[in-house]
């Protein structure tokens, strides 16, 4: 993302399980970006799952476990603070221009990118707003293009086993390694 012009916290990898990373607070929102109802969204609307939306959908979360991240507004946010106008604005650009990017990769690995999660943060050196989140099959709805097989976190939230398997084909096919 940093070479998408995208200013993320990442700074360098150190080795298999930690990175060094720009310290910064953390905007207690969750944004949901969706391309396909799915989830919680096809629970509230009755719509079925992959069900293409009309246009790229961002949803809001505020990041409380007591109060289990109930879905917010844009107003809530700004009415409480949590962020400003100008924040907001750039949260949904690059939120947008994230799905973009993400969503051409996923697919030439015949992977379509149903929807994902995103947090931010400022950064408390240089006050700037940065993508301070992980993107990962954890994070992400990632669906076999073809077939519609399921490689991401829902095979543990829905008892659909061979997880590792999953996460290690969407690897694989991203030609990474860890
Ligand atoms: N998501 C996440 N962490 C959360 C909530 C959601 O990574 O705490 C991701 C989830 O994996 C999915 C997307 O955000 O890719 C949209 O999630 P949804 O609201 O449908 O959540 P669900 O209730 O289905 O977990």
């Amino acid at each position: 993302m940093n070479h998408c012009d995208i200013p993320t916290h990442f700074i360098k990898k150190i080795d298999k399980k930690s990175q060094l990373l720009k310290k910064v607070d953390i905007i207690p929102i969750e944004v949901l970006v969706r391309n396909f109802f799915a989830g919680s969204l096809s629970k509230k609307f009755g719509v079925k799952e992959g069900t293409q939306l009309s246009d790229t959908l961002i949803e809001y979360c505020l990041k409380s476990d007591e109060l289990g991240d109930p879905h917010i507004s844009s107003e809530h946010i700004l009415n409480l603070g949590l962020c400003d106008f100008d924040e907001l604005e750039l949260i949904d650009e690059y939120s947008l221009r994230i799905n973009d990017i993400l969503r051409s990769t996923f697919y030439s690995i015949g992977i379509n990118l149903v929807d994902f999660k995103l947090e931010f943060g400022i950064c408390k050196k240089t006050d700037e707003l940065v993508l301070a989140d992980e993107i990962s099959p954890d994070t992400c709805r990632l669906w076999d293009l073809k077939t519609n097989k399921k490689l991401d976190k829902d095979r543990f939230r829905r008892d659909l086993g061979n997880i590792e398997e999953a996460y290690e084909e969407v690897l694989n096919r991203l030609n990474l390694t860890i």
